[in-house]
């Protein structure tokens, strides 16, 4: 038995291990786990409480991987739901699909009855005006263009705070998940790597397990999380196949460019995560194993995508040519 969660699922940790102990299966573990992270306001970047994108809407990615069977569900850009990772799995449970976004994704939603509720906290909603200008608003009521408007301007870290959740529960059964509201003031419509099977999120029962956090442009461009996963097919351990998909996005041109954390683990219950970034107490993992008395958080090993000789990004540089103001 076995829990992996990133810093954001500090909150989803107790619920998790316990549904292990419990016995239930892998997917129950995953929504056990991500609820209580999707409810906490205090999760900026999660559910409930998460950043809106430019038009003000909280506009929430998820998905639900289960190792066994790979059958999988994800929900993109979906408003107005509390726990999008729970949706993500009707979808996968009740249709032939496997991604659904938008108002179709809300349409599913009532359907199969998910808890409705405002996204929007009072703290998203300051945070969201105090942003607004005269420019803006002309561009959100279409007289000019918004794309401008999506590019980073206060940090480059906007980009980061999806949960994640791995685990192998009593049956030694490997699932995943992931839930996000995804960049602060995104262009609306965009969806991240949190919904994109393969990017954002893999699992096999066979080799392992993988699912992403921060820049998803960059792990969706990479196919990160199912190169990880077909790595420890090949024969590489979780952290030579961590260090190998780091590898591969250092060769990554142009696009936009910024902080990715790679969490992972193979059957056996080995876990590599590897952050390209140091963001301290942010960027720590939490994991459990049957055994232990209680969770542990543990910094991730780092390593920078600028150490790498592939390295040619010019981070600040695209920022330049693009940002609105
Ligand atoms: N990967 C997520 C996205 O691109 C964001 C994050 O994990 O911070 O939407």
């Amino acid at each position: 038995m076995l829990v992996l969660m990133n810093g954001e699922g500090r909150v989803g940790m107790d619920a998790a291990v316990l549904a292990l102990e419990a016995g239930k299966s892998a997917l129950d573990v995953v929504e056990a786990g991500i609820h209580p992270v999707e409810a906490d306001p205090a999760v900026r970047t999660v559910g409930y409480g998460g950043y809106p994108n430019l038009a003000g809407v909280v506009e929430c990615d998820a998905a639900i991987m289960d190792g066994v069977t790979r059958c999988c569900g994800s929900v993109g850009a979906l408003s107005g739901y509390l726990h999008a990772v729970s949706v993500a799995r009707r979808v996968m449970e009740k249709l032939p699909h496997v991604m659904l976004v938008g108002e179709g994704a809300a349409r599913f939603a009532r359907e199969v009855g998910a808890a409705e509720a405002e996204m929007l906290s009072d703290e998203s909603e300051v945070w969201h005006r105090q942003r607004q200008s005269a420019r803006l608003s002309n561009a959100l009521s279409g007289r000019e263009p918004l794309a401008p408007y999506c590019w980073p301007r206060e940090s480059l870290h906007m980009a980061k705070g999806t949960t994640v959740l791995l685990c192998i529960n009593k049956q030694g059964q490997l699932a995943g998940g992931t839930s996000t509201s995804g960049w602060a003031h995104k262009y609306p419509g965009r969806l991240g790597d949190s919904p994109v099977i393969g990017a954002g999120l893999y699992v096999d029962q066979r080799y392992g397990a993988c699912a992403c956090t921060h820049t998803g442009e960059m792990t969706i461009r990479a196919g990160t999380a199912r190169a990880v996963v077909a790595a420890m097919r090949f024969g590489l351990s979780v952290e030579e196949a961590c260090h190998e998909a780091m590898a591969d996005m250092a060769r990554l041109r142009e696009g936009f460019l910024g902080s990715v954390v790679i969490h992972a683990l193979s059957p056996q219950g080995e876990t590599c995560v590897l952050s390209t970034h140091d963001f301290g107490p942010e960027t720590s993992w939490c994991h459990w194993r049957k055994g232990m008395q209680r969770w542990y958080e543990t910094p991730p090993e780092i390593c920078p995508l600028e150490t790498s000789a592939e390295w040619k990004g010019d981070v600040a540089g695209s920022l330049r040519k693009h940002s609105a103001e």
